[in-house]
């Protein structure tokens, strides 16, 4: 919860100087609450008032990163609960566990596999990025040489032992790489947050319940260990989901400090459809890391898909960069069509004009990620906009003839954006699923017609 002015006031040095540019301490602290002033002004405020302010102003949940600086993983720093109020800022982490059991071959076959595990998906590369890595022989040179192979191969880590001499030789020999050693509990948990300081390492914090893991991650934090990822310790969709959401409410609503760390979940369902609806949920709310027992590259795409829809800004409709793009490999003769810079609607006209076998050249107008219609609506896609893409594409350098083909929906601008433009306005097909059709009568007549 924010401070009040009156909690700022009790906490600075009542004398009214007024050397820091207001007659009173008062005013001075409606200034700070409302946040057109720093402490740091008042040259005689006290370190606990400080402490104090920096406090509040410390995110409801922290923000903690995974991996090396130049490829972290960054997860927390939510503010809200529901999408709708703001929007979600930093998708989920998903995990793959991997046991450390198998030969050396095998292990590195199984980093490789979810490594595999990327897709290209409306102009984004969304993958599985973790690897937890379990000790399940309690060797630490096998388990910190299994750490090495991944980290060779770019894979961010979840270091996963009960034992801290295990997790700090593993830690030590990758730290550079930060992975999040898993987990302090309260068998172990001042020997994790030495092997966590140690190493610079964030560090999961397990609890039997709510009430021990906000005693755990209090005793942690007062050590300077407080790049935490908390577990409640439940397990199943019911009583993981009552938790991560109690979590949620309380870092939010209450801006209760123990739980103000992204929070985690593991899936334990057996089959394989349950296991995407568990995660599927975790997502959803409110885990920061999902770490999954296996993972099938179908299953993770699915979780990859929600993820993405999950932690797209509503407000923010994905864009491709405006200009010219190419589709396959255009000559001089081939067409020239025009569409919005809507992610949706860019790789949609792509897939369309693919499907027939057809290479292009694609004019994409800058329409702040609206798509056609929209965007006319809005007269962000209208014969100014269009003609002056056209312009700065540079595509009259690129093809011998003077058609573009605009989408049938605006029809009623072809007139006008001749005039315009200088260029011949094809009206094309309503849906870009009619571009292989058009492609085959409408362009084949105009190119036989321009021959003849
Ligand atoms: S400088 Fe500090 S002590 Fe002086 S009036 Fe401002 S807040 Fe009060």
């Amino acid at each position: 919860m924010p401070l009040t002015a009156l909690d700022i006031y009790k906490v600075l040095p009542k004398t009214n100087c007024g050397e820091c540019g207001v007659p009173t301490c008062l005013a001075f602290a409606m200034q700070l609450a409302t946040k057109k002033a720093a402490i740091d002004t008042c040259p005689y405020a006290s370190d606990d008032a400080k402490a104090t302010l920096a406090g509040a102003a410390a995110p409801p949940i922290r923000l903690v990163s995974i991996g090396p600086v130049e490829k972290c993983i960054v997860i927390g720093k939510e503010t809200v609960l529901f999408r709708h109020e703001e929007t979600f800022y930093h998708p989920t982490a998903i995990a793959v566990r991997i046991p450390v059991d198998g030969s050396p071959d095998e292990l590195r076959a199984a980093f490789e596999r979810v490594q595999a595990m990327q897709f290209d998906r409306v102009g984004q590369i969304v993958s599985i990025e973790l690897v937890a890595l379990a000790d399940v022989t309690g060797d630490p040179d096998r388990f910190a040489s299994a750490a090495e192979v991944a980290t060779g191969l770019g894979i961010g880590l979840v270091l996963m032992s009960p034992s801290p001499e295990v997790l700090g030789a593993a830690a030590a020999r990758i730290r550079p790489h930060r992975p999040l050693l898993y987990a302090a509990t309260t068998e172990n948990w001042e020997a994790m947050a030495e092997v966590a300081r140690t190493n610079a390492c964030p560090l999961a914090v397990r609890g039997r319940d709510l009430d021990e893991l906000a005693e755990l991650t209090r005793q942690i934090a007062a050590l300077g260990v407080t790049d935490l990822v908390i577990d409640s310790g439940a397990r199943g969709l019911a009583p993981a989901l009552q938790d991560l959401t109690q979590i949620r409410r309380l870092a939010l609503r209450k801006q209760f400090r123990p739980f103000g760390y992204p929070a985690m979940a593991f899936v334990v369902a057996d089959d394989q459809i349950d296991q995407v609806m568990e995660a599927s949920a975790y997502i959803c709310k409110y885990a920061a890391l999902v770490v999954a027992e296996t993972l099938e590259t179908w299953q993770a795409l699915t979780l990859v898909t929600l993820r993405q829809n999950i932690y797209t800004d509503p407000q923010v409709p994905i864009q491709v960069e405006a200009g010219l793009h190419t589709i396959g490999s255009p000559d001089e003769s081939s067409p020239v069509f025009v569409t919005t810079n809507f992610s949706l609607t860019y790789f949609t006209v792509e897939a369309d004009t693919e499907s027939g076998r057809t290479s292009a050249w694609l004019v994409v107008v800058n329409t702040d990620g609206q798509s056609v219609m929209t965007a006319w609506a809005a007269d962000k896609f209208n014969a100014e906009t269009i003609a002056k893409a056209i312009a700065e594409s540079g595509v009259a350098d690129k093809v011998s003839h003077r058609r573009a083909v605009v989408p049938g929906g605006i029809a009623a601008l072809s007139g006008k954006l001749e005039e315009l433009s200088g260029w011949e306005i094809i009206v094309g097909p309503r849906e870009s699923a009619g571009i292989p059709a058009f492609m085959r009568t409408r362009w084949q007549e105009l190119t036989a017609a321009a021959a003849s």
